[in-house]
């Protein structure tokens, strides 16, 4: 461990002196844009009986243990100083190793209302087993840190380019599990991306973490023209935008408010809407970034977006999409796009082109090795996470019904 990184360790036990005798701090694991995440050993696991493993047989976490009561060859006693009890129920139950737990100390320029809707959202999902649970979260002062039970994976980088599509979509399967739990919850997650999604390739199985930008559906949305009736928004817009040899293109008198719209998430994996300043987005924000991830994954090149601002994300995804579809997208929302850059094309390119293209696989126009069947059914459900419309892109719940997806792994 590193001088840097034991220092922080200690100042965190510091902070809550009652933790040496909780947690043992092993080492740092994550170090995001809002926290720094620990991987530690629950020194009372052993002590409660308290398993925060994830069930491989019912695909459940269990449940918080600490209170539990058990009835012991016909008693009902509680689990805790009792040794007696504690010992039968020991040795009824084969011993477990050791519990790990990650301690997510959250910045303290973090807003306590964004602390504290992470923490909410999280005891809201916490019947979900592909959501990863809160254990307990602590708080001194002006410093918050998170308990959640340490989720064996493997780094994102290490496996992405050596995916055959059966893992894609085994990977896939797993991610749009969790997102059909949190979305059936009403819940955007906002930030789906690879870091966030602990996957273990081993078990094919992942949960979703970091719900610092997740919030509930509608609660900071406004009517925005898609979801308004074809007509009416064509209406809307020709009334704001009066063609003039002066601005053309632009409005005469834009009488329409300032628009503020979430643009929280991370470059890269933000869904058109979002960056068209959509004020009333919808979870299918989330599939869009799922999307990403796929086209990641077909064609690895990660990270596959890669742009230093929204506008760069613009013409980033107009150059796969072309201008034409792009205009559409954004008067879905009461934007115009407009571009001279020379590199959009009017209609773009198919997803399976870009495939082709990452891979090596066209040469001076012409195809080398041309998609096989199954990598043609990942990039027809590609085409169906990455639609600019998010009232036409499919939902979680349908992209598990996909034929992509369909097949539940043994
Ligand atoms: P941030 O808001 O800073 O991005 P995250 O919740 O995404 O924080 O956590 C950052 C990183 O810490 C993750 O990408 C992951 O590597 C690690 N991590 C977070 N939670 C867990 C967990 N329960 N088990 C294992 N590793 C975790
Ligand atoms: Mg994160």
């Amino acid at each position: 461990v590193d001088e840097t990184v034991q220092y922080d360790m200690e100042k965190l036990q510091a902070t809550f002196p009652s933790f040496r005798n909780q947690f043992r701090l092993i080492k740092r694991i994550g170090e995001g844009t809002f926290s720094t995440v620990y991987k530690a050993e629950d020194l009372q696991y052993e002590r409660y009986d308290n398993s925060w493993d994830l069930d491989r047989d019912t695909e459940k976490w269990a449940s918080p243990p600490l209170k539990r009561t058990r009835t012991v060859s016909g008693a009902r006693r509680t689990g805790g100083d009792d040794e007696d009890s504690h010992h039968s129920i020991k040795s009824q139950r084969p011993r477990r190793r050791a519990k790990y737990v990650a301690i997510k100390k959250i910045y303290v320029t973090s807003s306590p209302l964004r602390i504290l809707n992470e923490l909410e959202l999280l005891h809201d999902l916490r019947s979900s087993p592909s959501v990863c649970p809160l254990i307990t979260a602590f708080r001194s002062t002006d410093q918050v840190v998170a308990v959640l039970p340490y989720f064996r994976h493997q780094d994102f980088r290490e496996y992405y380019r050596h995916m055959k599509v059966a893992d894609m979509a085994i990977y896939l399967r797993s991610l749009f599990e969790a997102l059909a739990a949190v979305h059936k919850a009403n819940i955007l997650h906002r930030d789906i991306k690879p870091t966030n999604f602990l996957y273990d390739p081993s078990t094919g199985r992942g949960v979703l973490v970091d719900f610092g930008l997740a919030e509930r559906e509608g609660s900071d949305s406004k009517p925005c023209l898609c979801h308004e009736v074809e007509s009416v928004r064509k209406t809307r817009i020709r009334a704001a935008y009066v063609p003039n040899a002066a601005h053309n293109g632009y409005p005469k008198s834009d009488t329409r408010p300032a628009r503020r719209a979430n643009r929280a998430g991370t470059r890269g994996f933000r869904a058109p809407e979002v960056l068209f300043k959509c004020t009333e987005q919808t979870t299918k924000i989330d599939v869009w970034s799922v999307g990403v991830v796929l086209l990641t994954l077909l064609s690895r090149r990660f990270p596959f977006f890669n742009s230093a601002d929204d506008v760069e994300a613009m013409i980033e995804i107009a150059t796969i999409f072309g201008s034409r579809r792009m205009k559409v997208a954004g008067q879905l929302h009461g934007c115009m796009f407009e571009t001279t850059i020379p590199t959009v094309g009017r209609e773009g390119f198919s997803l399976e082109k870009i495939i082709l293209w990452s891979n090596c696989r066209i040469d001076n126009g012409k195809t080398l090795k041309p998609l096989s069947d199954d990598e043609k059914l990942a990039v027809k459900f590609l085409g169906r996470c990455l639609d600019l419309d998010p009232s036409s892109r499919i939902s979680a719940e349908e992209a598990l019904q996909h034929e992509f997806l369909r097949v539940k792994p043994v």
